[in-house]
Parts: structure tokens; C-alpha cells; sequence
């Protein structure tokens, strides 16, 4: 989609930080990170939010997604003491990229409040 910062990090045109990639899938270090550890984990293909995919994407495409976010946690050594997975969905969210993807946060104590 033209515009959308993560399809064009998704295609190379803006660099990113990457942890792992397939031809489906993209995960790299958040910009501007919240937690000690903080990965998002895309589609390459554009969906506005968790909304959109669950209208709209392949369900395997969507699973594919979830377990990509699991290994690169693991991947990180975030699954010994804990992670969080969010995804923010629209305005009450703050969403602010509307291309949909999973945070990954970890590497330290999180906050145990989550809004
Ligand atoms: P949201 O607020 O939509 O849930 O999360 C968007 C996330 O994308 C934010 O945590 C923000 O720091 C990150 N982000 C925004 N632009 C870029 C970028 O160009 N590169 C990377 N790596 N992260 C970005
Ligand atoms: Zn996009």
C-alpha cells in the first residue's frame, strides 16, 4: 500500500532492524522501544489492524503470524522469564501505524498494567 512506513519496510524501502524474515513475515526492532526488548512482528501484506486480518486473511496466514512472534521471543531468550504480545487496534488503542503488527515486549519487569 503506498504511504503505509511498514509495507515499505516490509519491501526494503525503508531499513529496519530485522530479526527474522520470510516471504510472509517481517520482525524488527521497534524505533523507538518501550521495554528492554521491543520487536514488531508484521505481515507483508497490508491490513490496517487485527480487525481488518481477521476479515480478510488467510486464517493460516494470521496463525503464521502468532507463531512467528512466539519463535522470535523465543529466539530472543524472552520465553524463560516472560513476554508481553500486544496489538493495538484503532483510536482507544493509540494506534499509531495502520499496518497491522504484533509488539513484542520483554527483556525486563513490564508494568503489570495494561491501559
Ligand atoms: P502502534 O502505536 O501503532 O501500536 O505501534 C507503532 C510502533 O511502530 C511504535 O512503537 C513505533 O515506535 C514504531 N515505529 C514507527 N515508525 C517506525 C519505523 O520507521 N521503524 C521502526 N523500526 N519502528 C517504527
Ligand atoms: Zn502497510
Amino acid at each position: 500500500m503506498q504511504d503505509c512506513i511498514f509495507c515499505k519496510i516490509a519491501q526494503g524501502q525503508i531499513p529496519s532492524n530485522k530479526v527474522y524474515e520470510d516471504e510472509a513475515v517481517l520482525a524488527f526492532h521497534d524505533i523507538s522501544p518501550q521495554a528492554e526488548k521491543h520487536v514488531l512482528v508484521i505481515p507483508k501484506e497490508h491490513y490496517t489492524d487485527l480487525d481488518a486480518a481477521e476479515r480478510g486473511m488467510d486464517a493460516g496466514a494470521l496463525a503464521h503470524l502468532f507463531q512467528t512472534a512466539a519463535r522470535v521471543a523465543r529466539g530472543l531468550g524472552l520465553h524463560q522469564s516472560g513476554y508481553r504480545l500486544a496489538s493495538n487496534c484503532g483510536p482507544h488503542a493509540c494506534q499509531t501505524v495502520p499496518h497491522l503488527h504484533l509488539h513484542i515486549l520483554g527483556g525486563s519487569q513490564l508494568s503489570g498494567r495494561m491501559g
